[in-house]
């Protein structure tokens, strides 16, 4: 009783209570209706983007290969500060992805991630989250931006924040970064409309039960996997199971729209 006269005391007026709610449940109402209407431009209720992050050089002998010979487009979330991007043919490779359509994603240049806890022990000091401000991370995309345009030309493309934490030293860096990218890993709807399973050592079948069993829910209009290592490097799916689930959706393109996450973002954003 004493919980309930508490909550009373500090709600609004219940006029004005009763107002607000009605503001907050026309446009949830509005916003189901835009998500339950979508369809994709192949006719598919649903979209499925594959996505790679941190430039790795598996991804670039099994991954790319794979996604090429069935004509299926991926979202890579590089890094410039990372190995891959230090000589002149793994250069050309990413260069040529993207103009064979695939997406080069920002991912910042250094990968900062909290470095609290013994298990962030490989978190570098210069690029732990809690030295950063939300300005300084704003920098560090607009940088990684400018970087991808060398490769590719575009001017707009998707971002992952590294390690899925966006909050620093003196709080969350999203609202900085936001202006400066398509879209947001994972951020475009709201769940079950949308969701991502960031997958590794698992089997094909696997990955493919994820897709079906997420798409049986009515309401989700998004399905993403997120991979590191394809056969290789670290946090990985192994290249079989990886071609599994690529020829699984190539044969299924009546019910999967895939295509990169920032093909997906824009066409949600047209609606
Ligand atoms: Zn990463």
């Amino acid at each position: 009783m004493s919980v309930i006269n508490h909550q009373y005391k500090y709600r609004l007026k219940p006029k004005f209570g009763r107002v607000y709610i009605g503001i907050i449940m026309a446009l949830a109402t509005a916003f189901q209706v835009s998500a339950d209407t979508i369809t994709y431009p192949n006719g598919a209720h649903v979209a499925v983007h594959l996505s790679y992050d941190d430039g790795l050089s598996s991804q670039l002998d099994h991954a790319i290969p794979t996604l090429d010979e069935y004509n299926i487009k991926g979202s890579f979330y590089l890094l410039p500060g990372s190995a891959t991007l230090n000589n002149e043919r793994q250069v050309e490779v990413w260069k040529k992805a993207a103009q064979n359509g695939h997406e080069l994603g920002n991912h910042t240049v250094f990968h900062p991630c909290s470095s609290k806890g013994p298990e962030r022990s490989w978190v570098k000091p210069y690029a732990s989250l809690e030295q950063r401000t939300p300005e300084w991370m704003a920098a560090e995309v607009k940088m990684a931006n400018t970087f991808l345009f060398l490769l590719d030309g575009q001017k707009r493309r998707t971002f992952t924040p590294p390690c899925f934490e966006t909050m620093t030293g003196s709080g969350d860096y999203l609202s900085a970064v936001r202006p400066l990218v398509a879209g947001v890993y994972g951020r475009t709807l709201p769940k079950p409309e949308e969701v991502f399973w960031s997958a590794h050592n698992v089997s094909g079948q696997q990955l493919i039960n994820y897709i079906k069993r997420s798409a049986t829910n009515p309401r989700t209009k998004i399905i993403g996997i997120k991979f590191h290592g394809v056969g290789g490097d670290y946090l990985s799916v192994s290249d079989e199971a990886h071609h599994e689930l690529v020829q699984y959706l190539a044969k299924h393109h009546d019910q999967y729209w895939v295509t990169t996450y920032k093909n997906i973002v824009d066409y949600i954003h047209q609606q």
